[in-house]
């Protein structure tokens, strides 16, 4: 070896070791420069959003928000969220080293999202498609209620209109801080699931991203009619930590990642992040024409999507409802119909708590 290889040696050990600059009020998608989290070069933020958060030295495909996923995915001015409003609360008044309800305020003023997953309608080059894509900078993608219940509403929103279903996950599985109401997450997407795929007949593609594991593997990530995965992603169920642990062996170096699922047959396509659109819709043309496609119904009817505008609108409905009930000449008439009163009351006791929810 000569010097020169040995001072280039030494330098790639530095950059390797050196430890990734936090800055104390960014979450390592902010700020000018970041290190890549596989072969250590720096890269400058302006440079690496351009090129899509795919590193320039190695091709390594770095995490994205979801906002930056769904402007790659979806034409321009075409994107519609649904159920925006859905936010989660605390069930069961979790406290480990700090309450719940505190790291969700952190989270939700940090991302700007109610909770871990942005799901609506858009166009793919011109094609209408449902889109959910969940977001790792939320509280690590966990899935809580509200994810459960966004893409639920997702999958039955794609049944009725007979849109084609694309999930991009990124989770570190369910959400411990709800306990068993995130793990029946699992089971309710899955059966909505089941009646978009088997009774619709309708194409539901699955985009795996580093790092999809735990619950979300175990459910609707590996339902995908197809499954495509970023390359080099991290998939998996329980960590490599506790498989060696059970089962006293040794693993692969590559165990876990797309390359070797694919090896295994349990993904059917990996794809760059640059290709990804082209074969997404490469893929849906191709479905286009199947003979058995139909949009379905569901059986227990659907819960009907929420957005800001409907419920400003629901609001002021009922406000304008319960000021003409405080002005009538009827509040204490004896003439009240009791049925129109206790309807009136049940509507007044909304309003005040849809309020009481819109001041807080
Ligand atoms: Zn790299």
């Amino acid at each position: 070896m000569s010097i020169l290889d040995w001072i280039e040696d030494q330098k790639k050990l530095k950059l390797l070791n050196a430890p990734k600059y936090n800055h104390p009020a960014s979450d390592g998608s902010k700020g000018l420069w970041t290190r890549c989290d596989h072969c250590g070069v720096i890269l400058y933020i302006k440079h690496l959003k351009e090129n899509r958060r795919v590193c320039f030295g190695c091709g390594y495909h770095l995490q994205m928000n979801s906002q930056e996923r769904i402007d790659h995915l979806i034409d321009v001015g075409t994107w519609r969220l649904l159920d925006e409003t859905v936010s989660p609360c605390d069930p069961l008044q979790f406290w480990d080293q700090k309450a719940y309800i505190d790291r969700l305020k952190e989270s939700q003023e940090r991302t700007g999202l109610q909770d871990a997953i942005q799901t609506g309608t858009g166009m793919l080059y011109d094609i209408p498609i449902a889109l959910g894509v969940m977001d790792f900078y939320f509280m690590g993608g966990s899935m809580g209620s509200v994810v459960g219940e966004k893409i639920t509403r997702l999958i039955e929103y794609a049944t009725q209109e007979g849109l084609t279903l694309i999930l991009v996950c990124a989770s570190g599985g369910a959400r411990m801080q709800e306990g068993v109401l995130s793990l029946m997450q699992m089971a309710k997407i899955s059966g909505a699931l089941q009646i978009y795929q088997s009774c619709a007949n309708l194409l539901y593609i699955s985009i795996l991203t580093s790092p999809t594991t735990g619950g979300v593997t175990a459910s609707f990530a590996m339902l995908g009619d197809l499954i495509f995965a970023e390359p080099k992603a991290l998939i998996g169920f329980a960590g490599r930590r506790v498989i060696e642990q059970t089962l006293q062996e040794q693993l692969p170096d590559d165990f876990q990642t797309s390359e070797y699922l694919l090896h295994h047959g349990l993904l059917d396509l990996i794809i760059p992040r640059s290709f990804l659109k082209s074969a997404l819709v490469e893929t849906i043309t191709l479905y286009k024409d199947a003979p058995l496609k139909r949009s379905g119904n569901i059986p227990y009817g659907i819960q009907q999507n929420v957005n800001f505008i409907t419920e400003e609108k629901n609001r002021r409905k009922l406000s304008k409802k319960t000021l003409e009930y405080e002005n009538s000449e009827f509040k204490d008439s004896e003439n009240t119909n009791l049925r129109f009163f206790m309807s009136f009351q049940n509507i007044l006791k909304i309003a005040r708590s849809i309020n009481s929810w819109s001041k807080k």
